[in-house]
This record gives structure tokens, C-alpha cells and sequence, in this order.
């Protein structure tokens, strides 16, 4: 009976691998943050030079310089809150694509914007900086490694039913986690948790905290019938808004502290 074995070793490496959040929750974690970001940097320059191809990567320089410094500013805090991530390769790209209202970030600050939602939501600076603070914020609190976690799980099932007939290597199930992570939806938890980190992050970069709330107001006003990949993939409950509404309070001494701004260099 190889599955009794297989089964044995699957469910040691499941209970060995939690750890917990800065918030104190405890977090599934079958593959590690680092293992996460060497594997989501092979998945972004695959999915960059994909975009490339296509000639998908966005020209517009302004537009790319609009994101960059904003992108840059939030950095620079977010270097300032978790100092180890001064390591991380931190990357934006804008990808050239109207019909495609998302953003996303990977394990390791690797992150991508869609014109699409420059088009459709018309953000202020304010707003797409609190768009770009929550990704950074999913990335600042190991998210993608814990949807990456999910999504190996699921591979790793899969792998164990075929172990015996099928000798395929588990690394694969690793970096096909890394691109299948980008797609599945975040936790209702883990988007409470970026709300919290992102409205800090952005008002701390100098970027109104109302902006939280009138982005996730234009969010589901623009969105009307059609479903945004942004909004699959960040789940919304109905108390989003009053909740961020409730924090912009305790972030407004942040937002005003009259202190520089330097830019991250993207
Ligand atoms: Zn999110």
C-alpha cells in the first residue's frame, strides 16, 4: 500500500508548516516565504516576457511615471515597516490591456498594473495609491506565499494520488503555484488585513485615507453587471467600505505629519 506512506508524509508536512501573521492569525504555510519569491520571480519574468511578446508592456511614459512615483513613495514605507524587505527585487509593470480592470502583486514585491483600470476607474492619485498600497500590503504580509500554500496543496494532492505510476517532480507544482496564485482569490481575511496595512502604508507615503473609501465606491459603481478581475481577486464584503471609512480617522496624523516623500527608484 504506497498511498499509507504517502498520505503519512502529506499530512506531517501540512501540520509542520504554520506560521502566524504580524496581526497574530495563523497562517497555512506549505510553501515558505522565500521559497514563495524564488519562485514568483521565475513566474513574473515569464509573465512579463509573455507580455512583451505581445507587445502588452505599456509605452506610456507618463502614465508610467504616474505609477512608478506613486508605487516608489509607498516603497520607501513599506521599507520603513518591514526593513528585511530592502532585500526583495521590488518591481512595477504596466501592462497595456483596457478590457482588464486589475492589479496584483506576487510574493517578493514583484507587481503589475492593467491600464484597464486606470480607464475605467479614473483613480486619483490618492486612490491608485491606496490600489498599489493594498498589493504591496498582500505581498508585506506573505499573502501570495499563503495562496501559493493553497494552490500547492491542491498540486501536491494531486501528485500524491499519481505518486505511484507518475514520477513527477514537486518543484513543478511549486513554480505553477506561484502563477496559479495570482489568480485565486484572497481570503476575506487576508483582504481585511491589506485594507489595514494598504490605508496605513498610503497615508503614512503622504495619500489621503479617504481615498479608501471613494476608490471601493467607484470600484462597484463602474463595475455595474461586469465583474472586474480586481474585484474576483480581492473579495468584497459589504462592510468594506464602512470599515475603511472607520479608519481614516486614526490615519489622518499620518497623512498630515509634514515630513518628505522620497520615491523608491523603480
Ligand atoms: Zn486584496
Amino acid at each position: 500500500m504506497k498511498s499509507i506512506p504517502l498520505f503519512i508524509f502529506f499530512v506531517t508536512f501540512l501540520l509542520s508548516s504554520c506560521t502566524t501573521t504580524p496581526t497574530g492569525r495563523s497562517q497555512f504555510m506549505l510553501v515558505s516565504e522565500q521559497s514563495a519569491i524564488s519562485q514568483s520571480a521565475t513566474a513574473y519574468a515569464q509573465t512579463m516576457d509573455g507580455y512583451a511578446k505581445k507587445g502588452q508592456l505599456s509605452h506610456d511614459q507618463k502614465l508610467i511615471q504616474r505609477v512608478n512615483r506613486i508605487t516608489g513613495r509607498l516603497i520607501y514605507e513599506a521599507l520603513i515597516m518591514r526593513p528585511d524587505t530592502r532585500s526583495w527585487k521590488w518591481s512595477m509593470k504596466v501592462i497595456d490591456d483596457p478590457k482588464t480592470v486589475n492589479a496584483w502583486s506576487m510574493a517578493g514585491g514583484r507587481m503589475a498594473l492593467y491600464t484597464g483600470l486606470i480607464e475605467k476607474i479614473k483613480p486619483t492619485d490618492d486612490e491608485l495609491a491606496q490600489v498599489l498600497a493594498h498589493e504591496i500590503s498582500h505581498a508585506l504580509a506573505k499573502h501570495t506565499a499563503e495562496k501559493m500554500s493553497v494552490a500547492l496543496a491542491t498540486t501536491l494532492g494531486v501528485i500524491a494520488v499519481s505518486a505511484a505510476t507518475d514520477n513527477r517532480n514537486i518543484a513543478t507544482g511549486a513554480s505553477a503555484a506561484a502563477l496559479v496564485a495570482v489568480t485565486l482569490p484572497n481570503s476575506r481575511v487576508a483582504e481585511t488585513e491589506a485594507d489595514e496595512i494598504g490605508i496605513e502604508l498610503a497615508a503614512r507615503a503622504g495619500y489621503n485615507p479617504h481615498a479608501a473609501v471613494t476608490l471601493w465606491q467607484k470600484m462597484s459603481k463602474e463595475s455595474g453587471g461586469s465583474s472586474f478581475d480586481f474585484l474576483s481577486t480581492h473579495p468584497s464584503s459589504g462592510k468594506r467600505i464602512e470599515r475603511l471609512d472607520a479608519l481614516t480617522t486614526s490615519m489622518m496624523p499620518y497623512y498630515e505629519e509634514k515630513k518628505p516623500h522620497p520615491v523608491y527608484p523603480l
